[in-house]
């Protein structure tokens, strides 16, 4: 998904939205850390953005239409949605021989026809099978591969497996990047400019500690994101902004299973969403609304305790009962299934405290509130339900509050320990509105470009959105691109690769 606001589709669609609402949402959101220049970049190439896509390469977007705003309810939001769209499914085997090398999970389905684009997410099964026979695919795979065809289209051949490791700088101009592959090292020349487009830099505990402004665990990215962009930047000089910020997401591990040798996590989102499940502490307390949107939620992972100087809502459980369990399913169970064996189970409440270590008196206690205050269907405490986002991932069959506002009742009661995780870190080298890498001193570095989790996150703190980090990182990958190419230089000419292997 991408979160592009004032998008044309949405106008094709007839859906109402303008520069100035975008502007005005985050804005509202912004507690000072978005710069004005760069949502103005953002909201005002989105039109450009998806025209060029259109034209240019294989990728066809759709809206996901009901899909509401992660705060609807601020100036300029949306709480019918508009602003969050996804690939149409895209035919990978185009891809010839590079389709195989394309990772992550297939699916066949778009969000569109899944539950919370308003479907079933049930194909009938000769579509599936046609399907299946196209090799269709949407999601984060449908994307690449739709955006793979155009590169490959275009001539651009991409190279795997290479790790950057430095900048190539010649007469005050980066001038290319040295790789290394397989325990070789060569040095490719840049005709238009470096874009560092590394992600994150979740997976490196030094960077973690030293710029994030709280805790995080078991990162849901690909553990090759370990800021390498980051430190390339900073040994030519770069300004850095948004450092403390990450897409927080809070996880549950999937014991014993990896993923690239690393524990495999599952976004906690549906589930803590669902009436008849609540968030404690390890005190046994609800410490916040549980149907807020993941990122979001960070804030109230990292609430330091004064008094023991503790992070004391992380990690925190989830806890829910047989009959939100049933009715529901989640963790990968379907409706009327029991839950994974790997969920902690006991037949009272005061018999699950004891299995997950948390005050029993507390957790009773918790629940006792909880249950009196959801049988009216609201939340004094933390406002669980107001926002037309909580009740989207809810059960929507359930009219207002009641939709994710709802009793634990029936054991048995389950508990899952959950953490505070990142789909990726914000922080970055500053740029201009076109990508363009900043030094401490504010002026261009040039050849240098970052796109993406590498550079200082356009949005600051906000997730504005569904596909709130793609919208962002395809909007101004687009800019540093076409800036990159609009500047290419005669200092560069001949062939990229010099191959110059050491
Ligand atoms: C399960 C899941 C679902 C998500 N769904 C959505 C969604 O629907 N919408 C949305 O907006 N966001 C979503 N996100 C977040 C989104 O995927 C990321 O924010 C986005 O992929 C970041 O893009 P990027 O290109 O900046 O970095 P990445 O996609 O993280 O890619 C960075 C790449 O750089 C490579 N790399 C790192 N260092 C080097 C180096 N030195 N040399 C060469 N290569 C290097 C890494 O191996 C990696 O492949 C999701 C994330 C997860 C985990």
């Amino acid at each position: 998904m991408a979160w592009l606001p004032a998008n044309p589709l949405a106008a094709r669609a007839g859906i109402p939205d303008s520069r100035e609402e975008g502007l005005a949402y985050l804005g509202s959101l912004s507690r000072g850390l978005i710069l004005p220049e760069m949502a103005e970049a953002f909201v005002d190439t989105v039109g450009e953005l998806v025209a060029w896509l259109e034209a240019d390469t294989p990728l066809r977007l759709q809206l996901i239409a009901p899909y509401p705003d992660y705060h609807p309810e601020r100036p300029g939001g949306k709480p019918g949605g508009g602003r969050s769209v996804e690939p149409e499914l895209f035919p990978v085997p185009r891809l010839g021989e590079w389709a195989g090398r394309m990772v992550g999970a297939v699916r066949r389905t778009a969000v569109s026809e899944s539950p919370m684009g308003g479907g079933t997410g049930v194909l009938a099964p000769d579509v599936l099978a046609a399907r299946d026979a196209d090799g269709l695919e949407g999601g984060g795979r449908g994307m690449i591969a739709a955006l793979l065809r155009g590169c490959l289209d275009a001539g651009i051949e991409p190279v795997t497996g290479a790790r950057g490791v430095e900048l190539v700088v010649e007469d005050g101009r980066v001038a290319g990047v040295r790789l290394e592959q397989d325990g070789r090292s060569e040095v490719v020349r840049a005709r238009s400019g470096v874009v560092l487009a590394t992600g994150g830099f979740e997976w490196d505990a030094g960077l973690v500690r030293d710029f994030l402004r709280g805790p995080i665990a078991h990162p849901a990215s690909v553990p090759t994101n370990t800021g390498d962009g980051l430190r390339m930047a900073m040994r030519v000089g770069a300004a850095l902004g948004t450092m403390r910020e990450a897409w927080w997401a809070p996880v549950c591990v999937l014991p014993g299973r990896t993923i690239q040798g690393e524990q495999e996590v599952y976004l906690v989102n549906r589930e803590r969403t669902l009436p008849g499940s609540v968030l404690v502490n390890r005190d046994g307390h609800r410490f916040t609304n549980e149907a807020a949107n993941y990122n979001a939620l960070g804030g109230a992972f990292h609430t330091l305790d004064p008094a023991t100087l503790d992070y004391r809502n992380h990690p925190c459980w989830l806890v829910w009962d047989d009959a939100c369990a049933r009715t529901y399913g989640g963790f990968g169970r379907g409706e009327g299934e029991a839950p994974p064996d790997w969920v902690f189970s006991a037949g009272s409440l005061a018999e699950l405290a004891a299995l997950i270590d948390v005050p029993a008196d507390a957790l009773v206690a918790t629940v006792q509130r909880w249950n009196a205050s959801a049988e009216r269907a609201e939340d004094p405490d933390f406002g669980r339900g107001r926002s037309a986002y909580d009740r989207f991932l809810g059960d929507r069959s359930l009219d207002g509050p009641a939709s994710t506002v709802g009793p634990l009742t029936r054991g048995p009661f389950h508990a899952v320990q959950v953490f505070s995780s990142t789909l990726g870190t914000k922080g970055g080298p500053r740029t201009t509105v076109d990508g363009a890498v900043l030094d401490v001193d504010g002026n261009v570095v040039p050849g240098l470009f970052a796109a993406g989790n590498a550079m200082a996150g356009p949005t600051g703190m906000v997730y504005g959105g569904a596909g709130g980090t793609l919208g962002p990182a395809l909007v101004f990958g687009y800019r540093a691109g076409r800036t990159a190419a609009a500047t290419a230089t005669a200092a560069t000419p001949g062939p990229a690769r010099t191959g110059a292997l050491a």
